[in-house]
């Protein structure tokens, strides 16, 4: 097995990602099936339980109140409605669901109340069970792992430096933060990022040292592609290259050998010969169902029918790590301590995430 480090410098990254692509494939490859049955893909299914209406202000995201998008803001989903979902994705092959909801930071009362047992209801269908939720605290993360939830996503988007021109309401350490208190419970940490807003390959390889770096490296890696939405201030970004998104996807999974590398947003813009680069590469997860939150996503027959050209089969729930057990919301050693904690808010000012505001405030 190569061993896992925890010290990769920008420089380190930087070679691997910038090697002759041949010898890139090559080398990501193996330290994929030492660590990695090649042929097995994970399959989660995200779902968007609560849409729209954000106050925070991500340029590359279409929920965020302040910019003018065609997003259908929605209330939180029903207990039922989402295990509908659930069980739908369950017979589709998914072993995951993983529930966003657009909120900058968990709020303690009725709503998470509702997550929380929406996490109950998931585990005990036997499927993994995940959330994005924004910034929790560590009594919310304890809270939520004693539901039964499997993982947290939280994702990094990008470099420090670069977060900075992206998002100007929470800091970079927020996200570190509560991936801290993910950490102390014994719910796996998902975080990643994504490409094509702009960034340079510094911070490509400056977002795959904070995740490196961490210790334990996170248990997924979703490496998302820009989809540019009309209205956000990213609006005019190029697509990304199926080039960068393969050197990213093998870079991840050579600096973070036992992470699952998940393709996430943006596969509809890639082919199935530049999706299977991506599995050879490393890749060996992917979001099923025809939409990621908001923006879309290939049919899931489709990607039945690709993983069976290809070989690949869905990996079974719990295959890395073993269930966590539910505990009622009756028998809970926690309670609602109703904290309000102080989350950053710098401030500063992107120009234009301003200048998408000021556009929207004429069109709305
Ligand atoms: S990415 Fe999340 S936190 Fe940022 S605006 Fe969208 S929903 Fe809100």
């Amino acid at each position: 097995m190569s061993e896992i480090r925890h010290n990769w410098t920008k420089e380190d990254i930087l070679n691997i990602y910038n090697k002759p692509l041949m010898e890139l494939l090559y080398e990501a490859a193996t330290v994929h099936r030492l660590h990695h049955d090649p042929n097995v893909v994970q399959v989660s299914t995200l779902l968007s339980i609560k849409t729209g209406g954000c106050s925070e202000d991500c340029g590359y995201c279409p929920q965020a109140a302040r910019y003018h998008t065609d997003i259908e803001g929605n209330n939180l989903m029903s207990v039922q409605q989402v295990k509908a979902q659930a069980l739908r994705a369950k017979a589709t092959g998914s072993s995951r669901v993983c529930m966003g909801a657009a909120w900058r930071n968990v709020k303690d009362g009725e709503e998470f109340d509702e997550v929380l047992e929406m996490v109950r209801t998931i585990n005990k269908l036997d499927m993994e069970v995940c959330c994005t939720l924004g910034m929790i605290t560590e009594n919310q993360a304890k809270r939520l792992a004693e539901a039964g939830l499997y993982a947290y996503n939280h994702n990094l988007d990008s470099s420090e430096e670069y977060y900075k021109e992206i998002i100007s309401t929470r800091g970079y350490q927020d996200r570190l933060d509560t991936i801290d208190n993910v950490r102390k419970t014994n719910v796996t940490v998902c975080s990643g990022g994504i490409i094509g807003m702009g960034e340079n390959l510094e911070d490509r390889a400056g977002m795959l040292v904070a995740l490196s770096t961490l210790n334990p490296q996170p248990e997924s890696t979703p490496i998302n592609a820009l989809v540019a939405v009309e209205g956000t201030p990213l609006e005019d970004e190029k697509p990304v290259e199926i080039w960068d998104m393969i050197r990213m996807v093998a870079t991840t999974r050579i600096v973070m050998p036992e992470t699952q590398v998940r393709l996430s947003a943006g596969r509809t813009q890639m082919s199935k010969e530049g999706q299977a680069m991506c599995f050879f590469a490393g890749a060996n997860s992917i979001f099923a169902g025809d939409k990621l939150l908001t923006t879309p996503n290939p049919d899931v027959n489709e990607d039945m029918k690709m993983f069976g050209l290809l070989g690949l089969n869905p990996q079974k729930p719990f295959t890395k790590k073993v269930q966590p057990q539910t505990v009622e919301a009756g028998d809970s050693k926690f309670e609602a301590l109703g904290e309000k904690p102080k989350w950053t808010r710098p401030e500063h000012t992107i120009e234009r995430n301003e200048a998408a505001k000021e556009k929207a405030k004429t069109l709305k």
